[in-house]
């Protein structure tokens, strides 16, 4: 099958920054035509801030088009390189199943990159085969749109379409490929890779295109390499905070899965925690808990300092005065990332104002819900509906509870804010439903096995709006039903 260029108008407005940067930052590769390609799920809200027609989008062509066996008019599809320490070890990787097409820019002018995940093989591949998986692809979907309804940056979803070719994982399984956007594709890894691989001259092309891309504030006039590397630091805290209140765990926080944007990427054996417990950490393959939940924050800076590492030679001339900056910059992270979660904590608690205790309210309510396993959404959504009588959970009964609740509320009669604003501010940040894994697992199942979407579109319609209180978030809120076996995630290949 030899691929054709589309010459159907759906919206689509290509323009290709990336493509115009040295040819070390990746390899013109075209997607590898699939035999029966079918559309199983198109987020048609984001189409339409795309800009996109969404019949043109679900038309024999659209659907070729989103698939890679027709190429969208204007577009340059390519391989990104980058590299990557994974679990601290550092590796050459690049996009080994996933093609850039390129930049969309949006009627709003905003320049997003499209990228199809499980395109077929690219000069990175290694041994694998370019492909996904169905359940992946789709897991991917529900959590990347979950995390958009909860405020919190992420890669956006576009369609899942099934390749009508099997794939081999342990067993056979249908074939898919994501429509992923994204404010671009940018990673830790990327700058690594330039680093190792590419000349200085390189590396200084790809921080101006990053400062050009996204952070157009920065002043040129002063050190304009420090103030990326400032940036970057504050919007990884500030990302990682927004993970640590919800409960969420990346669960492979290698540095190619981590976007310069802000934005989270690469969910593979992510989840949402359920019982609050700081160790917890769900990816089978991480046996020493390095990527636990309470180790991300800590991680992000392990990473950070690896971007930081990269921008040695442009930051400042003499090395030793540059070390000097970069670790200077980098040990900000933790007070920056407290800062950002201790403002986070005091909106689920419904306290405006700031107080130096604040923190040990905090802390104590943790320990608490630790000590009596309660579960991290559902506490946070009691407290917002003042619900904390004790038959809806046992910590509620407890001694320390009741006394920590005195204390609580005491902190919030300090305020001049009314009681009803109060719980207001919690609603607004405590969700009443996060995508638990058992409701996720429900659906892919129910997708994969048997072909039926409805359980995925109800959930997702459910997750967009994760901070109402109806009836309908409601019937998603509960934990799982108590069982011995932790729950556990594999890679998404
Ligand atoms: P990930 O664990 O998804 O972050 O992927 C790590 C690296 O493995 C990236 O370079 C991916 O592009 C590559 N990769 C993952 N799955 C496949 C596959 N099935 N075929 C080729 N490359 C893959
Ligand atoms: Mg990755």
């Amino acid at each position: 099958m030899t691929i054709e260029e589309s010459i159907i108008d759906m919206g689509w407005n290509f323009d290709n920054s990336f493509a115009s940067l040295p040819k070390v930052f990746y390899s013109k590769t075209k997607p590898t035509p699939v035999p029966t390609p079918k559309l199983v799920i198109l987020n048609k809200s984001l189409a339409k801030n795309l800009g996109l027609d969404i019949e043109g989008l679900e038309s024999a062509e659209g659907v070729e088009i989103l698939v890679g066996n027709k190429i969208i008019k204007g577009a340059l599809p390519l391989a990104q390189a980058y590299a990557g320490h994974q679990f601290g070890h550092f590796t050459m990787l690049g996009d080994g199943r996933a093609i850039l097409l390129g930049e969309h820019i949006t009627p709003k002018g905003d320049r997003l990159d499209i990228q199809l995940k499980g395109a077929g093989k690219t000069p990175y591949s290694r041994s694998g085969d370019g492909r996904a998986a169905l359940g992946p692809m789709l897991r991917e979907y529900i959590i990347s749109e979950a995390m958009n309804g909860l405020k919190i940056p992420t890669t956006r979803s576009l369609a899942v379409l099934l390749t009508g070719k099997e794939v081999w994982r342990e067993t056979k399984l249908p074939g898919a490929i994501l429509v992923r956007v994204a404010t671009s594709h940018l990673r830790v890894g990327t700058f690594e890779y330039i680093s190792n691989w590419g000349s200085e001259e390189d590396l200084k092309i790809l921080a101006d295109y990053t400062i050009k891309r996204h952070f157009p504030n920065i002043n040129l006039a002063n050190n304009p390499y420090l103030e990326l590397l400032n940036a970057v630091i504050k919007s990884q805290a500030q990302l990682i905070a927004k993970w640590q209140l919800v409960g969420f765990i990346h669960g492979v926080m290698n540095t190619d899965n981590m976007a310069i944007s802000g934005e989270t990427i690469d969910y593979g054996p992510c989840a949402f925690m359920d019982t609050y417990d700081p160790k917890t950490v769900f990816s089978s393959i991480d046996l020493s808990g390095r990527y636990s939940y309470k180790n991300q924050p800590a991680i992000g800076k392990w990473n950070l300092m690896r971007f930081a590492h990269t921008l040695i030679p442009l930051i400042d001339k003499n090395q030793d005065r540059s070390i000097g900056i970069i670790q200077d910059a980098i040990s900000n992270f933790t007070d920056i990332f407290q800062s950002y979660w201790l403002d986070g904590m005091r909106a689920k608690l419904g306290i405006f104002n700031k107080e130096k205790k604040d923190e040990s309210i905090v802390k104590r309510l943790l320990e608490l819900m630790e000590k009596n396993r309660a579960d991290f959404t559902i506490t946070f959504r009691d407290l917002s509906q003042n619900k904390v009588s004790s038959h809806e959970n046992d910590l509620y009964s407890t001694r320390e509870f009741i006394q920590w609740y005195k204390s609580w509320q005491e902190r919030l009669a300090r305020q001049s804010e009314t009681t009803e604003s109060s719980l207001q501010l919690m609603k607004n940040n405590n969700p009443s439903i996060i995508p638990r894994n058992h409701r996720v697992e429900e659906a892919l199942d129910a997708a994969v096995d048997n072909g039926d979407f409805y359980v995925m579109n109800d959930l997702l319609n459910a997750l967009a709006n994760p901070y109402e209180y109806s009836n309908y978030q409601e019937k998603y809120s509960n934990p799982p039903p108590c069982t011995d076996k932790p729950y556990m995630t594999f890679c998404g290949t």
